[in-house]
């Protein structure tokens, strides 16, 4: 069994997508342990995405973060860090295939619907960074 950090971002809930995207995680058969709605701040993004901190976009990531609050989920299943990026597909919407959440659902390499933990080990440092354990079930 394994776990995984998503956050729906500001352009799904804007789009009222949540619903739609947790029902493609459940139809996967991963199992919801925790969720709630978080309006994210300059600290928390720039731990967050510190990988992208030196990129010229990154004041936008910050801008397009921060639109509405998100919707932080962790899911659970064998797997599951994978098969979440599986379902969600690559990083720009654009060249994401349909059939994915981010090629059906997505407009271009920012605004992309949802973000996923990429390994098990980022995994558990996202779950702590967003979620207090009495907060998870299971
Ligand atoms: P992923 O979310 O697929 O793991 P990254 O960690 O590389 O991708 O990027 C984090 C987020 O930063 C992306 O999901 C997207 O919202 C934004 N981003 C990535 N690349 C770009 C880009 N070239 N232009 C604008 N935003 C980007």
């Amino acid at each position: 069994m394994e776990r995984t950090l998503v956050l729906c971002k500001p352009d799904c809930m804007d789009k009222n997508l949540a619903g739609e995207v947790l029902r493609r995680f459940e139809a996967a058969g991963l199992r919801l342990s925790a969720a709630k709605l978080i309006r994210l701040d300059d600290a928390v993004l720039t731990e967050h995405y510190v990988h992208l901190k030196d990129r010229p976009f990154f004041p936008e990531i910050l801008a397009f973060m921060k639109e509405r609050p998100v919707l932080a989920l962790i899911l659970n299943g064998p797997g599951a860090v994978a098969l979440v990026r599986d379902l969600l597909g690559p990083t720009d919407s654009r060249k994401a295939p349909k059939g994915t959440i981010r090629g059906d659902l997505g407009t271009d390499s920012m605004r992309n619907i949802a973000h996923a933990s990429d390994s098990a080990e980022n995994a558990e440092i996202e779950v702590r960074r967003f979620f207090l354990p009495a907060e998870i079930v299971g």
